[in-house]
């Protein structure tokens, strides 16, 4: 892999770059809006990410979304749009469907995909969509967006407030955990509030994983993680990944760009030390939040390795936050054969 940055690849935990392109072909091109495309990506030094699929409601994001069938409709609309870059990648991306496969693209210079549902609005409660959509690739699942659907109940987006902002998961949501399980699924953490996230360390066996948060300590936003939900996910051998959204970083959880490269270091180093370096990685929300201007989109990624290396993290150190941890989650989650 053609690494511009001079540091260890970085496998991030959630974008939504799929969210803006109408066709998955327009990844491979720089574009001069948005965060995410493959020549801003491989000049930041990324080899890879979770690529979210995510519906918006019917008159805004925080509505419900339509029914079911309409948003697995419109969910594998998303999927085609990632094939689609994959088929015109010719070779430097592929959606990765098994450990091997990843572990490959990144031994071999090619961009390694994943794809993810965030909030599962396209699956039935009987969750024959899932099966179906876990043997087109999905290997990755949100059950609820900051909203409440047929699985459970999304933290909302509440400054100063504790994750714990009602009820957890629903019976179906409960199904859902079990069937990801079974199929060795990650089950992302984000977005739910702190009931569903105690059902889920309750239920699930696998590694805890929150692909796109930060920590309650620094910034008291609902969608942050509280010390013990730190802590659970540390003894279950997870991983949080950092989010780069400017509201989860700040301690005054102003949505403000002019944020500085040293609030999102803190942020690491709060992670680091509260839950050891093997259990941090990062998530930048690419393309689905505001981020600081000193990242400003993919390409930024160098400055920020830049910025931890001179914050006193070594090779082996940034080896591990920047996808060392997360390759290991997924082996310890995803299961050959598993259907
Ligand atoms: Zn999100």
């Amino acid at each position: 892999m053609m690494v511009m940055s001079g540091y260890p690849l970085i496998f991030d935990g959630h974008n939504d770059a799929l969210s803006r392109v109408k066709r998955g072909e327009q990844l491979l091109e720089r574009r001069s809006t948005g965060h995410l495309d493959l020549p801003r990506a491989l000049e930041g030094g990324m080899g890879g990410g979770i690529f979210a699929m995510f519906l918006e409601g019917s008159a805004g994001v925080f509505d419900p979304p339509v029914g079911q069938a309409l948003a697995l409709q419109r969910m594998v609309a998303m999927m085609a749009r990632l094939e689609g870059c994959e088929a015109a990648a010719q070779g430097r991306v592929k959606i990765a469907r098994d450990f091997n496969a990843l572990q490959q693209c990144f031994q071999q210079d090619v961009f390694a995909a994943v794809m993810h549902i965030e909030g599962a609005e396209a699956i039935d409660e009987d969750l024959a969509a899932l099966d179906v959509l876990y043997r087109a690739g999905l290997r990755s699942l949100g059950p609820v967006w900051s909203r409440p659907n047929a699985f459970g109940h999304g933290t909302p987006f509440r400054f100063d407030h504790s994750p714990d902002t009602g009820p957890g998961l629903t019976d179906a949501g409960k199904r859902l955990v079990r069937r990801c399980n079974e199929l060795g699924m990650i089950i992302d953490l984000s977005h739910l509030n702190q009931r569903g996230f105690d059902e889920v360390a309750e239920l699930s066996d696998a590694p805890l994983v929150a692909s796109h948060s930060n920590a309650w300590a620094l910034c008291k936003h609902a969608r942050n993680l509280t010390d013990a939900q730190l802590d659970a996910i540390a003894a279950s051998g997870g991983i949080v990944g950092c989010n780069f959204a400017v509201g989860f970083i700040r301690e005054d959880g102003r949505f403000d760009t002019d944020t500085p490269m040293e609030a999102l270091v803190r942020q690491i180093e709060y992670l680091v030390q509260r839950m050891g370096i093997a259990h941090v990685g990062f998530g930048s929300d690419f393309d689905g939040a505001d981020i600081p201007d000193a990242i400003a989109d993919a390409a930024g990624y160098a400055r920020l390795m830049q910025a931890l290396h001179g914050a006193g993290y070594k090779e082996d150190d940034l080896a591990a936050l920047a996808h060392r941890n997360w390759l290991r989650v997924i082996e310890n989650t995803w299961r050959v054969g598993a259907v």
